[in-house]
């Protein structure tokens, strides 16, 4: 006997679901775009939601950017009137999360990039500053900044064994906070290739210090709850979409939410399926309700 998920829909079944919802989620890569192109149909996708007046949201692990660099690239990949507010990433939600939640007292030790240390900034939480230069620094004397409180890990293209143990160090401290911006294992690029994701360097570092990270971005409920926080949003009345069952349908379960997967991404129907079949109950979920292959079809089902 199968039990509830995995539903494939389209038209008229789309529409239903979509006129019961106020409010939807949208994961960024392998839903809206893959890289630098704009799934086709997703802009007017986006744009009608938004005209029947439902609550449309962005939620990104990609820590990369800040949400003012994400406004251009939703407005350069034809997305208009995509509004800063309406984005919630993983490097925001981080500064939120330091500034608002763990009130840290000193300041952050960053592995990530220019996404994290902007919104850090803008969130008026004090960071160490990141060495340009630490060609002369070794592993037995490198400079430590007693002043740090807490190490936030995320993508780092400029990670190395210096930053591994400066952070390894500041981790010795019990009281020294460890947060990850996202789990990610890895992402894929053009061409097949692909990128370790934060979560690898995460790994990294729990292995080192002996210690789990608290994780910020999908499947943690965090960015759920900064945008119920300032938008006043009925888990009932929200569709998370998302393209990875272990991140994006993982957060709508635990958040309490419908949720809905998109094939134009990494997972497909048969690891859905998969899951669906599975015996072990944690596996449960992992089974999207809904499977559309492409939010692309959410147009012919107005059209109808
Ligand atoms: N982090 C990095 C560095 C990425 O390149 C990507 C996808 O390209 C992601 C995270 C995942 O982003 P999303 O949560 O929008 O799928
Ligand atoms: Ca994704």
């Amino acid at each position: 006997v199968s039990s509830k998920g995995c539903q494939k829909i389209k038209g008229s079944q789309i529409r239903d679901l979509l006129n019961a919802k106020r409010f939807v989620l949208f994961d960024c890569d392998g839903v809206i775009w893959n890289g630098e192109t704009a799934v086709p149909g997703a802009p007017e996708v986006v744009s009608l939601l938004k005209q029947q007046g439902k609550g449309v949201f962005f939620v990104t692990n990609n820590c990369t950017r800040p949400r003012e660099t994400y406004v251009q690239k939703f407005s350069r990949l034809g997305f208009a009137d995509v509004a800063q507010e309406e984005i919630f990433s993983s490097a925001y939600c981080s500064a939120v999360y330091l500034r608002d939640v763990a009130k840290v007292q000193g300041k952050v030790f960053v592995i990530g990039g220019n996404g994290v240390y902007k919104e850090l900034r803008d969130a008026g939480v004090p960071f160490v500053e990141e060495e340009t230069d630490v060609s002369g620094e070794s592993i037995y004397d490198c400079p430590l900044d007693s002043e740090v409180k807490a190490v936030l890990v995320g993508y780092d293209e400029k990670f190395n064994f210096l930053k591994l143990a400066k952070a390894c160090c500041y981790l010795r401290n019990a009281d020294c906070l460890f947060l990850a911006t996202d789990p990610d294992p890895w992402h894929p690029l053009r061409g097949g290739r692909v990128t370790p994701g934060s979560g690898s360097l995460t790994a990294a570092l729990e292995t080192a210090t002996e210690r789990k990270a608290t994780v910020i971005g999908k499947p943690s409920r965090f960015m759920f709850e900064c945008i119920a926080n300032q938008f006043g949003v009925d888990p009932a009345l929200a569709l998370m979409i998302g393209d990875r069952l272990e991140t994006d349908i993982l957060f709508g379960a635990n958040c309490g939410l419908d949720t809905m997967l998109t094939l134009t991404g990494v997972s497909q129907m048969d690891e859905a399926e998969g899951y669906k079949d599975s015996d072990a109950l944690e596996k449960k979920n992992f089974v999207p309700d809904y499977v559309v292959d492409s939010i692309a079809d959410f147009l012919e089902a107005q059209e109808e």
